[in-house]
């Protein structure tokens, strides 16, 4: 269909957001954290709701807490941090703290708070090994600590007050096993209220075949393609260049921020450039939130159009057995304005977004009312009438 798109959408994920110490601490033995030369600061987070706001986002901030915890805790978690049982935040006490959250709980509209990890990397025999949920050969780290960490993020978030266990996750280095053994990592996350999760393909270690290679459902978690990122991970102040050719921006920390904090503006300004050509395209879109972006990448996937004299048809077979829970009930599609909507059957309502509408195309959203297998979208050709 020429006059009727379902538009790829892209999600924003930054990684390793929460740090407080900038150094790279892997040549001795502690984890790579974000790997600038300056420590974070408070205005590091209003970047990111700053970059959320100017394109109507929420993007995800996968976050590593352990620098947030004020009572030493993770002292009980040896293998969770380069310390082990000796273990001191060098950070409880500072103030920043406190602002830094207030930031992000008042901008939760623009940050999504995602699940990355406590301290990365993982030292169950002390030494450094990468990485926090699975080695490098995909094998999960023992069930009672990967839940251990998972109690500890949630009981470090509540310390903090900031806000609900996320929905998202995105695996430390990327190491991740798709269709683990019982369940495997996918299993438990769904146990918290992790619904999405996203991770390179090209790394995935793989027990069974993603839906496409885009995306694939393991248990219950929508686990989508992140795609390459444009910028290395340790790159502070870019100028990014290139095409997303997924349904990712992946990116880390430094990638948007500066030297001096107080420019961070001027780099949130490039990545705003650099995404925005995406919202007006007829065959992309930003996404709103993870939900909605990764929810339109399964019907962008299983939904076929099909033109008929009185309209277009929605067929949405090939969707049959794929309902994860994170699954959205409706779609975005963009409709050029050559032909007008006249009305549509009864397995849909249609809404029009005017704000997200162009003088080339409008952006409707899609809601369907039932599990029918097709809709009809009945259409004219011109404008409107
Ligand atoms: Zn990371």
């Amino acid at each position: 269909m020429n006059s009727i798109s379902i538009p790829l959408s892209i999600q924003i994920v930054i990684d390793d957001v929460g740090w407080w110490t900038g150094k790279d601490g892997s040549k001795e033995n502690g984890p790579f954290r974000t790997g600038i030369a300056r420590d974070h600061h408070p205005a590091d987070y209003e970047a990111i709701a700053e970059l959320g706001k100017r394109l109507g986002m929420r993007p995800q901030a996968a976050f590593i807490i352990s620098e947030w915890d004020r009572t030493d805790r993770l002292r009980s978690l040896p293998d969770a941090t380069h310390r082990g049982e000796r273990w001191s935040n060098p950070w409880k006490s500072s103030p920043l703290l406190d602002e830094a959250a207030k930031i992000l709980r008042n901008e939760s509209r623009h940050i999504e708070l995602a699940l990355h990890g406590l301290g990365h990397e993982y030292w169950g025999s002390g030494a450094m090994d990468r990485a926090e949920w699975h080695d490098g050969n995909g094998r999960m780290r023992p069930e009672g600590s990967v839940t251990g960490h998972l109690d500890a993020f949630a009981a470090l978030l509540e310390e903090n007050d900031l806000g609900p266990f996320p929905e998202s996750f995105v695996p430390t280095a990327f190491y991740h096993r798709f269709g683990g053994e019982g369940g495997g990592l996918s299993g438990i996350l769904e146990r918290y209220g992790i619904k999405y999760m996203s991770t390179p393909f090209s790394m995935m270690h793989r027990s069974k075949r993603p839906e496409s290679e885009l995306f694939g459902v393991d248990g219950s978690l929508i686990t989508v393609n992140r795609g390459d990122d444009l910028c290395g991970w340790n790159r502070i102040a870019p100028d990014p260049r290139g095409e997303i050719e997924g349904p990712v921006c992946g990116m880390h920390w430094p990638n948007v921020l500066h030297p001096d904090p107080e420019k961070n503006g001027d780099v949130v300004r490039r990545w705003v450039d650099l995404l925005e050509p995406y919202r007006q395209r007829f065959d992309t879109m930003l996404a709103a939130n993870t939900a909605e972006g990764f929810s339109q990448l399964i019907y962008r996937w299983g939904v076929a159009l099909r033109e008929e004299p009185s309209g277009c048809v929605l067929d949405f077979s090939g969707l049959s057995g794929c309902r994860p829970p994170g699954l959205l009930d409706y779609f975005t599609i963009k409709v050029k304005r050559d032909k007008h909507i006249v009305s549509s059957s009864s397995e849909i309502s249609l809404f029009e977004n005017a704000s997200l509408s162009t003088p080339e195309y409008r952006t409707v959203v899609v809601k369907r009312r039932g599990s029918e297998n097709s809709a009809l979208i009945r259409m004219a050709n011109g404008g409107e009438p």
